[in-house]
C-alpha cells in the first residue's frame, strides 16, 4: 500500500492480540540499518560532509547526556557510568581524527569512513571470554549505532518519548520492550508475531492495545503519523477521519460501560454457584504493575516473571533484587507472589550474554537450564528471593523442567542458599512455597513423580502447546496449528491435575489458555484450583466462574475427554460459556 495522500485515512488489517483503542502519533522503531557504502565524494564535498558528522556526533552527545542525567536521576550514579564510557567514545581523539584524515585522503563519504572504523575496534573485542572487554564492545555498537542513526535522520531505537506514542516495529523482544519508556507507550503494532509472543503477553499485562501481523507498516508509516490502533478488530488506521473517531469514541464510551459493570464485582472471591472455589490470580511481568494488579481484583500473583527485572539489569546485584522482589510482595500483602525463576533463552535472550546464538532457541539453552548451568546467577536470584520472602508471602517456582530430577537439583541448590542466609542472621520462614511449572510434554507425563517433591504444579499452556504440538509459538505460518484444545493437549493437562489431585496439591493454569473466557467452562470442569490471567482479564474470568455450575462443567469435560476435534471441542466449551454469560461475549 502506497501512503499517496497524507490526510486520507487508510487502514491495514492485522490480528488483535490485545485488546483496547489507542489514538496517537506513531513511532517507527528500526531494527537494523544496512551498511553504508563506501560513495565517492569530491574535494569540494568534504567539508560539508564531514560537518554533517560532527552535526551527529553532536545531537549523539545531548542525547546521551539526557538519558545519563535521567539514569542519575532514577538508579544513582552506578548506572550512569555506563553512559560516561559511551561519551568517552563518542568523543575519543584517535578515532576522530583518523576519521577526517581518511575522508580527506580517499574521498570517500564518512558515513562508510566513520562506519567502517568502529566495526574494525568492535572486531576486535567481539566475542572475547572478559566480561568487562565484551561489555566494550556492546559499548562501541551502541554508540555507533545511535550516531549512524543521526547521520542518516533516523530515530533512534530506544528513544525517551516527550509525548505518548504508539510503537511500531518489525518485531519487539523482551529485550526491547524492556527498554521502552513505557510510561508513554500506548499500544504496539508490529509486522510480525503472534497471540504467545511475549511482545503480545506483556501488552495485555500493561492493558496496552497491540495488533500484529501489520505487514510492511515499518515502510509505510513515518514517525510523527497519526494512527488509530484497534487491538479489538486488528487494525491500524492512518489519519483516522472525524467520523470514525466518532464511531470510536461511541464504542469506547459503551466498552467503558459494561467493564464498569463487570469491576464492581471484581473484589469478589470466585466460587461457582455449587460452591467449588476456583482462584483467579494476575501474571506480571514489571513491578510498576503491582498497584493495577491490586487493584484487578486479584486475590496474588500466580506467576512474576523475573527475566524481564533481569534483563532491565543483567549485572543487578542481590541486594537490588532482593530490594525489587521485597516490593512486589509487600505490594501483594496478604496475598501471595508466586516468582518463577529465571526463564532466559527462548525469545527471552540476554544481549549481553556471551556465546554463539542458538541454532534453535526454544529447544535450547532455556529456563531451568540456564539457572543450573549458571549457578552464579541462580544462586543470587534463590538468596533474593529468600529474603524478599522475610517480608511477606512469596512462593517460588522453576520453569521448564523436563522432569523431577531437575526439581530436585533446584530445591536442592534452594535449601543450600536458606542454610547459608540462616547462618548470616536471616530468619527464612518455613512455608514458603514451592511449585514447578509442566510445560514440557516429558514434566506433564512425569507430574506425579514432580507433585511428590512440591507443594504446587503451574502449568505454562503456552509453551506445553508448542512442545506438544511442534508449532512455534511465534512463527505466524504455523499460527492456525497452535491449538489449545488439541485433544493431547487436554490429555496432558487432565493428567497434570490427577496427579496434582492425587498428591494434594492445588494447580494452576498460569498460560494465556486462562484467560480465555471461552475455555474456562472446560477448565473449571477438568478441575483446575487456580486461573493465573493479565490483571486486565481478572474481573472477567472471576465474572465467568461465578457464573458457572462445577459439576455441569464435569460432565462438560467428561464429554469433551472423549471427543477428538479441537474446533467441536472449543465450540462445545464455547457454548455453554455463551449460555452461562452471554453478556461477556457482547
Ligand atoms: C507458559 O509457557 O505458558 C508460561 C506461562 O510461560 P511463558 O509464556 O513466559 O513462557
Ligand atoms: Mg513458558
Amino acid at each position: 500500500m502506497n501512503v499517496a495522500d497524507k490526510s486520507t485515512e487508510q487502514i491495514w488489517h492485522g490480528t488483535a492480540v490485545s485488546s483496547g483503542v489507542a489514538h496517537a502519533v506513531v513511532h517507527v522503531l528500526k531494527d537494523h540499518f544496512d551498511e553504508p557504502d563506501e560513495e565517492p565524494i569530491s574535494a569540494k564535498e568534504v567539508e560539508s560532509d564531514l560537518a554533517r558528522w560532527h552535526a551527529a556526533l553532536e545531537v549523539t552527545r545531548v542525547e546521551i547526556e539526557a538519558v545519563q542525567k535521567i539514569m542519575e536521576d532514577e538508579q544513582g550514579s552506578s548506572e550512569a557510568d555506563i553512559f560516561e564510557a559511551h561519551l568517552l567514545i563518542l568523543h575519543d581523539n584517535s578515532i576522530l581524527k583518523q576519521v577526517e584524515k581518511t575522508v580527506r585522503e580517499k574521498l570517500i563519504c564518512v558515513d562508510a569512513v566513520y562506519y567502517r572504523l568502529m566495526c574494525k575496534h568492535m572486531d576486535a573485542l567481539r566475542g572475547l571470554a572478559d566480561s568487562y572487554l565484551r561489555e566494550r564492545f556492546l559499548d562501541i555498537k551502541d554508540v555507533t549505532h545511535r550516531v549512524m542513526r543521526h547521520l542518516r535522520g533516523e530515530m533512534l531505537q530506544h528513544p525517551m518519548f516527550e509525548d505518548p506514542v504508539i510503537i511500531i516495529a518489525h518485531d519487539l523482544t523482551p529485550s526491547d520492550t524492556v527498554q521502552l519508556d513505557r510510561s508513554k507507550v500506548l499500544g504496539f503494532a508490529l509486522e510480525t508475531g503472534s497471540a504467545n509472543s511475549h511482545a503480545a503477553i506483556i501488552a495485555r499485562s500493561l492493558a496496552l492495545p497491540a495488533v500484529v501481523r501489520l505487514h510492511n507498516i515499518c515502510d509505510e508509516l513515518h514517525s510523527g503519523d497519526p494512527v488509530l490502533l484497534d487491538g479489538d478488530e486488528g487494525l491500524l488506521i492512518l489519519n483516522p477521519s472525524p467520523a470514525t473517531l466518532a464511531k470510536y469514541r461511541k464504542r469506547e464510551e459503551q466498552s467503558d460501560a459494561r467493564e464498569d459493570a463487570l469491576q464492581i464485582t471484581r473484589h469478589e472471591p470466585s466460587i461457582t454457584s455449587d460452591g467449588f472455589k476456583v482462584e483467579v490470580c494476575a501474571n506480571a511481568e514489571f513491578i510498576e504493575e503491582m498497584d493495577a494488579i491490586r487493584d484487578s481484583g486479584a486475590e496474588q500473583v500466580g506467576l512474576f516473571r523475573t527475566e524481564f527485572l533481569h534483563l532491565e539489569d543483567p549485572d543487578g546485584s542481590e541486594d537490588w533484587l532482593a530490594e525489587c522482589y521485597t516490593k512486589a510482595v509487600k505490594a501483594m500483602a496478604p496475598g501471595e507472589v508466586i516468582f518463577r525463576t529465571l526463564d532466559i533463552g527462548g525469545d527471552k535472550v540476554d544481549p549481553h550474554a556471551s556465546g554463539e546464538p542458538e541454532p534453535n532457541p526454544f529447544l535450547g539453552w532455556r529456563g531451568i537450564r540456564v539457572s543450573l548451568g549458571r549457578q552464579d546467577l541462580f544462586r543470587k536470584q534463590l538468596r533474593a528471593l529468600l529474603r524478599a520472602a522475610c517480608h511477606g508471602r512469596a512462593g517460588i517456582m522453576f520453569p521448564m523442567v523436563c522432569g523431577v530430577e531437575e526439581v530436585r537439583a533446584a530445591r536442592a541448590l534452594l535449601d543450600q542458599c536458606a542454610s547459608e542466609l540462616m547462618a548470616e542472621g536471616l530468619k527464612i520462614p518455613n512455608d514458603i512455597e514451592i511449585g514447578a511449572m509442566i510445560e514440557i510434554p516429558s514434566a506433564a507425563m512425569s507430574a506425579d513423580l514432580i507433585a511428590a517433591e512440591v507443594d504446587f504444579l503451574s502449568l505454562g499452556t503456552n509453551d506445553l502447546i508448542q512442545y506438544t504440538l511442534a508449532v512455534d509459538r511465534l512463527n505466524e505460518r504455523v499460527a492456525d496449528l497452535y491449538q489449545p484444545t488439541h485433544i493431547a493437549v487436554l490429555r496432558l493437562i487432565q493428567r497434570t491435575v490427577e496427579a496434582g489431585q492425587k498428591a494434594g496439591i492445588r494447580v494452576c493454569i498460569c498460560g494465556e489458555m486462562a484467560a480465555d473466557i471461552e475455555l474456562t467452562p472446560l477448565l473449571v470442569g477438568l478441575g483446575l484450583n487456580e486461573l493465573s490471567v493479565a490483571s486486565s482479564q481478572v474481573a472477567r474470568i472471576k465474572h465467568a466462574v461465578r457464573k458457572l455450575n462445577a459439576q455441569e462443567c464435569r460432565k462438560l469435560a467428561d464429554e469433551i475427554m472423549q471427543m477428538s476435534s479441537a474446533p467441536e471441542i472449543l465450540a462445545k466449551s464455547c457454548t455453554l460459556a455463551k449460555t452461562k454469560y452471554p453478556e461477556l461475549f457482547a
